[in-house]
């Protein structure tokens, strides 16, 4: 039997917050990661995506992401070598590709069930990101369109759309940096819920980081909710969305009632035929390994006080959203709750 202190599952930039952490504190550990190479999600995504934050605003603990040459907001290729240096400087022991697909109570310990055997820990720390779990709304008719349909996931760049009829789906960073890279190559009509909300052009990822934390600290306090990211707006104006705007080629449509064969249908009848559809429509958290255990809330996530499970404290979540701390889904924020899941894991197994 395999036998360690804790199983921390998934070795994106949370699962190595974890690790840098639970190293520190003197646990033994192990990362298990399902992904063949270093760098979480930042390996998948589409070939222009730049953060929104500059590198040193945008670092794990311990270490600051060096400047990327050229770049104020570094590409996604200069966070994957970021992490991969990352694992290596801290020598954490991450095995990959190992695929988690239930974690069991098992008496005194939990039971990480893998395609390369079980693994017995003491704690788990859950940290397996919302990647390989896009969301798609149910709109009527997505199953008749007969071009081409997509996610956000499975989208990389404008080759392969060139002259098409584009529709790009969703009003958040991930449906306004794909239109705004589609926009010069193809007939593109963007479409979000509501209109746009640009944040203003000096704000980035910064400014998100401190409004994430100001509302978490107002909340805890009992003072009244100061709406967070929420309130700034939607849509950090990174240099090619800026730019798309600014020369009135990202102008939005209203959301559509429904597709059909050709395209979409707007309520008043209106249509426009396309050859594909992009839907950027978000994540949710990719908990299924977690199911055996039995915990999930009313809205799908695991109630949580800080990170760890209300209902199993051996286990922590890490990572997925402000549920599980604030700004904790990107790569400054995680560095904190990271800390106190370790913290909290050392006082219930060392
Ligand atoms: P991931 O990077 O997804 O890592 C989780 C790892 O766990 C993956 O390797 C996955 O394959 C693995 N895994 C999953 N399930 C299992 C399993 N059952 N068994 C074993 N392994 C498993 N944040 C910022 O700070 N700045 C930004 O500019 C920014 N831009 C973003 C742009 C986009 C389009 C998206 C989607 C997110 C962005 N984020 C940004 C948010 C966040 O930083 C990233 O989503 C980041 O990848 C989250 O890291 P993570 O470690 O939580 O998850």
């Amino acid at each position: 039997m395999r036998r360690t202190q804790v199983v921390v599952i998934g070795g994106g930039q949370a699962g190595l917050a974890a690790g840098y952490h639970l190293r520190r504190l003197g646990l033994d550990f192990v990362i298990l990661d399902d992904q063949a190479t270093p760098g979480g999600a930042w390996q998948h995504t589409w070939d222009s995506l730049h953060l929104f934050s500059p590198a040193a605003y945008s670092s794990l603990p311990g270490w600051l992401m060096p400047a990327q040459a050229g770049q104020t907001y570094p590409d996604a290729r200069h966070v994957v070598g970021y992490l991969t240096e990352y694992e290596r400087r801290y020598d954490l022991p991450v095995q990959r590709p190992v695929h988690v697909s239930g974690v069991h109570r098992d008496g005194a310990l939990l039971r990480v069930e893998t395609d390369h055997g079980p693994w017995h820990a003491g704690a788990v720390v859950s940290a397996t990101g919302t990647w390989w779990r896009p969301f798609l709304p149910a709109v009527p008719g997505r199953a008749q369109f007969r071009g081409r349909q997509l996610h956000t996931v499975g989208y990389r760049s404008p080759a392969g759309f060139a002259g098409q009829r584009v529709v790009v789906v969703g009003g958040g960073n991930s449906g306004a940096q794909i239109a705004a890279d589609l926009v010069h190559d193809t007939e593109l009509t963007w479409v979000t819920q509501r209109p746009p909300r640009f944040l203003a052009d000096d704000i980035d990822g910064r400014a998100l980081f401190d409004a994430a934390t100001a509302r978490r600290r107002a909340l805890d306090q009992g003072a009244a909710d100061t709406g967070g990211v929420a309130s700034l707006g939607d849509i950090v104006a990174v240099p090619p969305v800026r730019e798309a705007r600014d020369a009135g080629l990202l102008k939005a449509s209203p959301m559509f009632e429904r597709l059909d064969a050709d395209g979409v249908v707007w309520a008043d009848g209106t249509r426009a035929s396309a050859d594909a559809v992009i839907w950027c429509t978000g994540f949710r958290p990719a908990l299924s390994h977690l199911a055996p255990l039995g915990l999930r809330g009313p809205r799908g996530h695991i109630p949580t006080t800080g990170t760890r499970a209300l209902g199993e404290p051996r286990l922590h979540l890490l990572g997925y959203g402000d549920w599980t701390g604030p700004a904790s889904a990107t790569v400054i924020g995680v560095g904190r709750p990271a800390r106190d899941a370790a913290r909290e894991i050392a006082a219930l197994v060392l």
